[in-house]
């Protein structure tokens, strides 16, 4: 694949803050940006001006887009996988239908991990109560009960205690195939950002450490508190599962760090994966030469990637809800980076904004 001329136009689908500093980053590189989404008033309509509205089962919409962009990449990975195969026959897209597949359900991940050597939690399919009463025998309880598709931060999962019957979980995942996966008690939670460009070059971020209250991204600390051998493993296996996987575009690997060593003498654990970019990689934004959104627009338009060693310390803060309230006494401070997304309407938990607070050199 030939680069790319700058001044084509890269198409986005999905709205949110993620489209944004995506459209963000593809501006000073001379790219145009051109937005796919069913809504208004998001995110990202307000940095560029190009937008095709529309559902994702719209067919007539899909190909107005497809005539309108050169390439296509997304921001949300549970775009269906029909309208990615219908925009691929039109236009490039990247990440592909092959990678969304398996990055849209639980069982596949982990299956791919698992035949790829990549350690993951234990886990097994089921799709009824009395499925998930024999699967129980085999796991220790506290465990968890996720729904296969579309969940993030924590939704549709449920945590499985003594007293709790199969029946009761079942119907509280309220979805029709789960994963019932043991629960790992980890030493802290980690992920890694992989940009990868259709030549097979990569750019890998290092690790980082996230800490989640409500099951939602809180704080991601760069650099990740852990040991060079930690690090090490955590960078090999994220590296690994992209090129395996053939990942274009981004890849964001969401790990657990055991406190001890599994059986396989595994210390990390991949959680899940993004094909996008990601929460726990906007301090990049601030504190790297080139950000996750930029090392995307790189490599979906075949430009050689950015570096990626960052400049600073880091650590990011989400705006959730009301924090949005804090920006004003949060400009005041030197070292804060402050980022609102335009969202109207605070709502508990809804992710307004960010903060990337500078530590010192890396
Ligand atoms: P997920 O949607 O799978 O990323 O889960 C959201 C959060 O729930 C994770 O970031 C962890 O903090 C927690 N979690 C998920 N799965 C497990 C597990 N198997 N063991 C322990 N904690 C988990």
């Amino acid at each position: 694949m030939t680069p790319l001329p700058f001044g084509s136009t890269i198409g986005i689908l999905g709205g949110g803050q993620l489209g944004q500093m995506t459209a963000l980053a593809a501006a000073p590189l001379g790219y145009r940006t051109h937005i796919f989404s069913p809504h208004d008033d998001e995110p990202a309509h307000l940095v560029t001006p190009f937008h095709t509205k529309g559902s994702f089962e719209d067919e007539a919409a899909l190909a107005a887009f497809a005539d309108a962009v050169d390439v296509v990449t997304l921001e949300w990975e549970n775009v269906p996988l029909k309208a990615l195969e219908f925009l691929e026959k039109r236009v490039p897209v990247f990440p592909g239908p092959n990678v969304l597949r398996i990055a849209q359900d639980r069982v596949l991940e982990k299956t791919f991990a698992r035949d790829h050597n990549i350690g993951t939690t234990d886990f097994a399919v089921v799709h009824s109560a009395k499925e998930l009463d024999a699967a129980l025998k085999n796991f220790t309880r506290p465990c968890l009960l996720k729904s296969t598709r579309m969940g993030y931060d924590g939704h549709g999962q449920v945590f499985i205690k003594e007293d709790m019957t199969a029946q009761q979980a079942w119907d509280s995942m309220k979805a029709p195939v789960g994963i019932l996966e043991a629960f790992v008690s980890f030493s802290s939670e980690v992920s890694v950002i992989v940009a990868r460009s259709a030549n097979g070059e990569t750019a890998t971020f290092p690790v980082v450490e996230n800490r989640h209250k409500n099951q939602i991204l809180d704080t991601t600390t760069a650099p990740a508190e852990i040991s060079d051998d930690i690090a090490a493993e955590a960078l090999a296996l994220a590296t690994k599962l992209t090129s395996d996987l053939q990942v274009v575009g981004l890849l964001a690997i969401e790990m657990f760090v055991l406190k001890e060593p599994n059986a396989k003498g595994q210390r990390v654990l991949m959680n899940e994966v993004a094909p996008r970019p990601h929460n726990s990689g906007h301090w990049t934004i601030d504190a790297c030469p080139c950000s996750q959104y930029e090392q995307l627009v790189r490599a979906v338009t075949n430009r050689p990637l950015g570096p990626v060693a960052p400049h600073s310390r880091a650590v990011m803060q989400n705006l959730l809800g009301d924090d949005v309230l804090k920006a004003d006494a949060l400009m005041k401070n030197p070292s804060a980076h402050v980022h609102l997304y335009g969202k109207t309407g605070i709502r508990e938990g809804r992710k307004m904004g960010h903060v990337t607070f500078l530590r010192g050199a890396w």
